[in-house]
């Protein structure tokens, strides 16, 4: 490491603060990274690299710049020795009737590849009733918690675990009077963080079923996702109302009889067993770049964590090394 890199305070060890400290180090910075262990959304088991968005088929304009990095670090995470469980199977979306797909064709960028098949093209039996489906092959999934994890361990940040109660331009105070200081301090506390901060915000709480086994090779997304997962697969997500506020996740089992049904529209879930579940929040209203106070952020990733998370941390790790003093 060169005698003046700049050290950068990285607060959030989610997917978030795991690219900037990624990024940043590649960049020549030190990286102190400090998290408080807690509620991480980005531990999801089986996140979808998913350009077409919802139930509009809405695509970022960074989506596909975002999808082709997250693969290239699947792909350079695995040759650093910190394997990702993922499957870059492609990404299908049953969508209901022609109206849904007009819809979902304005929103399509030439360079997204991209088929529409007829249902019996499918390569997923579908429940009757979907007119048509959208193939997207550069999409697929990948284990939330082992891809912000090698970032983590790749970046060799130095980790302190503990939770930040206050920050500045160049030094962060944890809970127990410990204060590290630093050239610059980027803030990517995801949604418990913007709750311990006080700060307006929007928050949904989301729950995915696991499941014994993956029901589909390849994810399936309409209303509700099937996709693989490490171990098992997963039924995502019931979203709860939007609340002002991070609050202890609970079982919503209401919400958990609707997942159900909809799996169900999808496809015929064949007898598998749920075994479990996992519960997180995610925030809305993106924030990237530097606040007035002096201090970074990138926070508000909502559901396209593992989409946008890592190509916008790379643009916020060179402002930051650019702007630090050495
Ligand atoms: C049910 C569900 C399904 C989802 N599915 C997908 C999907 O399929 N595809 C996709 O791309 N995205 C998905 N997402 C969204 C994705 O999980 C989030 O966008 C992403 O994980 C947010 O990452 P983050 O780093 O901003 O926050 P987080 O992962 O929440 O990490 C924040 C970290 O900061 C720490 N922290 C906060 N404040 C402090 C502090 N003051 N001091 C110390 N540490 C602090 C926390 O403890 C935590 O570890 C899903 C989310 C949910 C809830």
């Amino acid at each position: 490491m060169p005698v003046n890199a700049p050290h950068v305070l990285v607060i959030g060890a989610g997917v978030a603060g795991a690219s900037v400290a990624y990024f940043a180090s590649r960049l020549g910075a030190r990286v102190t990274v400090v998290d408080a262990g807690r509620h991480a959304a980005s531990t999801v088991p089986s996140a979808l690299v998913n350009p077409v968005r919802g139930q509009s088929g809405a695509v970022d304009e960074r989506a596909v710049e975002g999808l082709r990095l997250t693969w290239a670090l699947v792909d350079g995470l695995a040759e650093a020795g910190c394997p990702v469980p993922h499957g870059r199977v492609g990404v299908l979306r049953p969508v209901p009737d022609g109206r849904a797909r007009q819809k979902f064709e304005r929103h399509l960028p030439p360079e997204l590849p991209h088929a529409w098949l007829a249902p019996e093209e499918v390569p997923v039996p579908l429940a009757p009733g979907w007119e048509h489906a959208l193939w997207l092959p550069e999409g697929g999934w990948l284990d939330g918690a082992a891809f912000t994890a090698g970032l983590l361990a790749a970046s060799g940040a130095e980790v302190v675990l503990g939770r930040a109660v206050g920050w500045d331009a160049r030094s962060v105070t944890l809970e127990d009077g410990q204060v590290v200081c630093g050239a610059a301090v980027v803030r990517c506390g995801g949604s418990v963080g913007a709750s311990w901060a006080s700060e307006a915000a929007t928050h949904r709480a989301g729950t995915l079923l696991t499941l014994d086994r993956a029901v589909t090779d390849v994810p399936v997304s309409f209303g509700a996702y099937l996709a693989p997962a490490a171990v098992g697969g997963v039924l995502g997500a019931t979203f709860e109302a939007p609340a002002a506020s991070w609050r202890e996740p609970t079982l919503p089992l209401r919400s958990l009889g609707w997942l159900l049904g909809r799996a169900e529209a999808l496809t015929d879930l064949g007898g598998a067993r749920v075994v479990g579940r996992w519960g997180g929040t995610r925030l809305s209203g993106l924030v990237t770049g530097r606040t007035p106070d002096g201090v970074w952020r990138l926070c508000g990733l909502g559901s396209k964590g593992f989409l946008l998370g890592p190509l916008l941390a790379r643009h916020v790790a060179g402002d930051v090394v650019r702007a630090a003093p050495g």
